[in-house]
């Protein structure tokens, strides 16, 4: 199971370094791939991959998308890529015509208001397709349904409960009394089924996150956080067991002395960079490390990740690599226990192993061998497996704690390793090694 960052810019983006926020996941090892937003430019993201990581992305895999909210940096480039999945329609008297040939449909899951968005660009910018869509939204108590009526000839294009004519109705998913959406969609996985909930996080606007489950052994659990400045009402879903990975925004971040001597990010104290963020409905990244040790999760990405912070150019990119170890330390202190904390740039893998729960042995390491852009997350099992999960309430630390986190706790764990890199490659290709294997991988 891998995920790949396709875009990890906040909505400053895009930037020289940075796409805005998508990513996807190999959930089913069926080669399908089932993606997490899509900004502006996605589309492109594919065609731009470095051509030496392996396995290539291919955007025809696409299956299912999910939208954690509506915000113009998630959602710009859904319309330009369903125009590419989705063929064109071929004409009846082409020699390709198939009439036989089964529709394909890719799936969109996400906020109020999705269908509408997706519906009324796709009709206004007179796309057709050959395959289909469906767009399920996940309401809460107070949001309208949005029709799904069968285009006829005489309809109007304006009129927005009418759908588009490669648009199949979709299901109107309702929260659960405790404001959660249990089993939104599943697969079936290489290992087990997986299983997709949601639950509202705080933004400034409706926000979701994500939460995909192995029902069964090995029950790796992956929550991927939209923009969040306090994502508690997610809990439940985090827990028993624990998540593999959790994926969370850090917009803006105080930045040492020692990692910026010029003063040009440093001077920013940490409550103003905290407030700000705040204000703006981000968190800094010692929210996500204060989330991360709430949950128990056992491996934490930084995602999101503002302008002020573009990704290193190459792993001898000495001054930005400084700031994003800067930012990762950042959480790992709030986190504590000498955590290992990952930022994202664009087109890193990250593997998620499937032997949670068991001691891995240095020999069963899983390294993907010719993949400069993997990040190892193999890491030592038994601490975090018995990480203490608070009570939601702990989660207002999250937010109103952050300014006090100044732990002096070390570090001892994370190992920045300098590696080849791909000349494409615009973002730094950092390399961890992880206390508790005894062979270091350099790649
Ligand atoms: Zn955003
Ligand atoms: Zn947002």
């Amino acid at each position: 199971m891998d995920i790949v960052f396709l875009g990890t810019s906040s909505g400053g983006g895009p930037s020289e370094s940075r796409n805005c926020s998508s990513l996807v996941c190999d959930m089913l090892a069926d080669h399908s791939l089932w993606m997490v937003d899509c900004a502006e430019g996605t589309t492109r993201q594919f065609a731009l991959q470095p051509h030496n990581v392996k396995p290539s992305l291919r955007i025809q895999k696409i299956s299912k998308i999910f939208i954690t909210h509506m915000h113009a940096d998630h959602v710009m480039g859904l319309v330009p890529l369903l125009r590419n999945v989705l063929f064109p329609p071929v004409a009846s008297n082409s020699i390709y015509a198939a009439p036989n040939h089964p529709k394909r449909r890719i799936e969109l899951y996400g906020p109020a208001g999705l269908r509408t968005f997706v519906r009324q660009i796709m009709k206004m910018t007179l796309t057709r397709t050959s395959d289909e869509y469906v767009v399920h939204e996940l309401l809460r108590e107070d949001d309208q349904v949005t029709p799904c009526i069968s285009v006829t000839d005489n309809t109007s294009i304006t009129d927005t409960s009418v759908m588009h004519s490669s648009e199949i109705a979709g299901s109107d998913i309702q929260a659960s009394p405790d404001g959660l959406w249990r089993a939104i969609t599943q697969g079936r996985g290489r290992m087990s089924e997986i299983v997709v909930d949601a639950g509202p996080i705080l933004h400034r606007d409706p926000c979701l996150g994500y939460v995909f489950s192995e029902v069964r052994f090995p029950s790796r659990k992956i929550v991927i956080l939209g923009d969040t400045y306090d994502p508690s009402p997610i809990i439940p879903l985090c827990n028993n067991p624990s998540p593999s990975l959790l994926i969370h925004e850090a917009t803006d971040s105080h930045i040492s002395h020692h990692a910026d001597p010029t003063g040009k990010l440093s001077r920013r104290t940490e409550k103003d960079v905290l407030e700000k963020a705040l204000s703006r409905g981000h968190s800094v990244p010692e929210m996500a490390g204060a989330f991360a040790k709430l949950i128990g999760a056992r491996d934490l990405v930084l995602n999101h990740i503002g302008g002020r912070f573009p990704a290193p150019r190459n792993p001898r990119d000495a001054p930005r690599q400084k700031i994003m170890r800067d930012i990762e330390n950042n959480a790992a202190r709030a986190w504590g226990s000498g955590r290992r904390v990952t930022a994202a740039y664009d087109y890193m893998r990250v593997h998620v192993p499937f032997d949670v729960g068991n001691p891995i042995p240095s020999s069963s390491t899983e390294t993907v061998h010719g993949n400069q852009d993997m990040v190892q997350l193999n890491m030592s099992i038994s601490a975090q497996a018995s990480a203490p999960v608070e009570e939601a309430e702990g989660s207002q630390d999250a937010v109103e704690g952050s300014a006090s986190f100044a732990s002096t706790s070390k570090i001892t764990d994370l190992t920045v390793t300098s590696g080849g890199h791909h000349p494409d490659a615009r973002a730094g290709p950092s390399r961890y090694s992880v206390r508790g294997n005894n062979k270091r991988h350099r790649r």
